[in-house]
């Protein structure tokens, strides 16, 4: 029933192309409260991932759309700012709500766009739902600071206030979790926001727009447009919006940082990983098996928490047969088949660039321990799969190694100590998560000291923080000064502000003015 207000069957035309009589569903624009379709000459065509039928376009929206977009929310700012606190939270409870009686639908429209499996694309959801349900605990978390009597009868406090109007630039794998991470905390703290989802997944996202207004979000303070690359200069250049949260590539990342920041805003910018699990010849051999398969395959490993790299140490180099065994056994299908563990990847050419890399191993002189490029989905033959694959005998230097794979692959390699698997990780440029296997604390302790990456698990192959921590990432996988969510998120999304007041009594009235420096 939401998907009808969301999307039309409507003839449309996209120059002299062959689509204009095409009555495949268009996505639209969300604009000062309404979905309006766009008038766009250009669209972009979004796949089923398991068949590669297109089953929705998306605009690409022209400067006219995303201007009116960027006005509406600096029209919704001035009262949405001063909105009580009580009534905004009241927003988000009812959005959590929401949410959660809607958790199948976004889901279906998770695994239809994105690919992965249904019940991997609830936990996409389900994660997404408690940043909103954090949100709500927004009278506390926006509280400021207070000194009294800091000299005779003058106190100091902080008011934490809103910046202004926000934007977010998501990317396609996690389609309702990263749009949570964003607009959520941003409007909460009294912010209205201009969102440009993935073009290849804005389905998940427009629903979520469309249970943020029912739970009583005025009109202008969520606003959708979409795109790409003008989209994101737009995004960057606009003089009316502050800040800008971004999720994605390096290369899009290390871009939009940087424009936005010469922009004079405020930008975080969370980017790609290479996750290394370190696996101590102590560690709970069954336990730790069976988190790295499900760390390195689950969602096909487009997931930035992926464990895409394994360090053996010593003697838990002997377990790689048993490791290959185990991912072995999992079942590669389409991602709303029953049974499903592992589904397609996004496009054909991330097929392909996946399967490159995977050779690139074999040309350097790596292993394939287990090979996934040629694997058959019946019934899905067009799909992009590729199965799960392990690389053994990989060193630093190879592609395979220095390149974020984001597919199904796990390359494997060895360390005599667990001195030297830490050098190894440290030396790696991204720093997005990290896990050890270990039942040693001392061992464990060492690592999560010494180790230089941003969110580390001890026994916890993928260690994303809950919202009353920040999501966060070191060196190549974050630009910016605060993360997501949390303390850091509201920090973001809000500025301070202090009063210093005096109040004297009548008898202690300045008689002469006071020419020197306060002290
Ligand atoms: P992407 O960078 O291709 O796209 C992200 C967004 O940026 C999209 O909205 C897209 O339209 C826009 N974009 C793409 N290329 C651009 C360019 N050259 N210039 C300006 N804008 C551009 O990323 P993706 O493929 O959608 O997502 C996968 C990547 O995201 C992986 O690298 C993954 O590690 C990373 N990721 C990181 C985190 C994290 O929290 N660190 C979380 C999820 C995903």
């Amino acid at each position: 029933a939401l998907k009808s207000v969301l999307r039309t069957k409507v003839p449309f035309k996209v120059g002299r192309m062959c689509y204009s009589s095409s009555s495949v569903p268009t996505t639209k624009l969300f604009i000062d409260g309404k979905f309006v379709d766009s008038k766009s000459s250009e669209w972009l065509d979004i796949h089923n991932p398991a068949t590669n039928e297109v089953i929705a376009r998306v605009p690409k929206a022209t400067q006219e759309e995303m201007q009116a977009a960027v006005d509406s929310c600096s029209r919704a700012f001035h009262s949405w700012s001063e909105t009580s606190i009580l009534t905004r939270q009241q927003v988000f409870l009812r959005y959590q709500q929401l949410i959660k009686d809607n958790i199948k639908e976004l889901a279906k429209s998770i695994t239809l766009e994105q690919g992965k499996t249904l019940a991997d694309a609830e936990g996409d959801v389900f994660r997404g739902l408690q940043v909103v349900e954090h949100t709500c605990s927004i009278t506390s978390l926006m509280l400021g600071e207070t000194l009294p009597s800091i000299t005779k009868d003058m106190d100091t406090y902080t008011y934490r206030l809103p910046i202004g109007v926000c934007a977010g630039i998501a990317p396609f794998n996690f389609p309702a979790m990263i749009p949570l991470w964003m607009f959520p905390m941003g409007m909460v703290c009294g912010n209205t926001y201009l969102l440009k989802p993935s073009e290849r997944v804005p389905g998940c996202t427009m629903l979520l727009a469309k249970m943020l207004q029912d739970a009583g979000a005025p009109d202008g303070t969520l606003n959708i447009i979409h795109g790409q690359h003008d989209a994101v200069n737009f995004i960057c250049d606009n003089p009316a919006i502050k800040a800008i949260s971004f999720v994605g590539s390096n290369q899009a990342g290390e871009y939009i940082y940087e424009r936005g920041s010469k922009n004079g805003k405020r930008v975080q910018s969370n980017m790609g990983a290479k996750n290394h699990g370190v696996v101590m010849p102590d560690a709970n051999k069954e336990n730790t098996l069976n988190q790295l398969v499900g760390a390195a395959f689950g969602a096909a490993g487009q997931r930035c928490m992926a464990l895409s790299t394994a360090i053996l140490v010593g003697e838990a180099r002997s377990w790689l047969p048993e490791l290959v065994q185990r991912a072995k056994a999992l079942r590669v299908n389409a991602g709303d088949q029953p049974g499903a563990d592992v589904g397609p990847l996004i496009s054909p050419q991330a097929r392909d660039r996946v399967c490159s890399l995977i050779q690139s191993g074999v040309d350097e002189g790596a292993t394939v321990l287990l090979d996934g490029r040629d694997v058959k989905v019946k019934g899905y033959e067009n799909g992009n799969f590729v199965g799960p694959t392990i690389i053994g005998n990989v060193t630093p230097n190879m592609k395979c190694y220095t390149e974020e794979i984001f597919g199904p692959v796990l390359v494997v390699l060895e360390a005599d100590t667990l001195d030297d698997a830490i050098s190894l990780v440290n030396r790696n440029p991204y720093g997005n998560g990290t896990a050890i296997f270990t039942t040693n604390g001392a061992t464990a302790r060492k690592y999560t000291h010494e180790v230089d990456v941003g969110q580390v698990g001890v026994n916890v192959p993928i260690p994303v923080p809950l919202p009353m921590f920040s999501f966060t990432g070191s060196r190549g996988s974050f630009r910016g000064d605060m993360n997501f969510y949390g303390k850091q998120g509201i920090q973001f999304y809000t500025q301070i502000k202090t009063v210093t007041s005096q109040w004297k009594a009548e008898d202690a009235t300045l008689k002469s003015p006071a020419v020197t420096m306060p002290t």
